[in-house]
């Protein structure tokens, strides 16, 4: 099992801009740009489509522009996935 306790980036898809730069700044490649919600299209935003495989380093929140990413703690790894 993994750790109990990390943070992980929660992503406002309100200031998110889609610019890719948190994406490219990931090491683990946890994070993509991918439409939101059911209907399949609009605007992409950050995604994050591996929460076990993030490490929690927050270089995507210090590399953000926009300031849309935010380092939540979580008590377990895949709570609300
Ligand atoms: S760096 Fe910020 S604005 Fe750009 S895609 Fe990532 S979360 Fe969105
Ligand atoms: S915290 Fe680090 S590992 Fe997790 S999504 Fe951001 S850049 Fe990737």
């Amino acid at each position: 099992m993994h750790t109990a306790r990390k943070a992980l980036p929660a992503i406002d898809p309100g200031r998110c801009t889609g610019c890719g730069w948190c994406v490219a700044v990931c090491a683990p490649h946890v994070l993509s740009l991918q439409v939101q919600g059911e209907s399949g299209w609009g605007p992409k935003r950050s995604t994050l489509h591996d929460a076990d495989g993030c490490t929690g380093c927050a270089l995507c929140a210090l590399r953000c522009p926009f300031d849309a990413i935010r380092m939540v703690r979580v008590s377990k790894p895949k709570a609300g996935a």
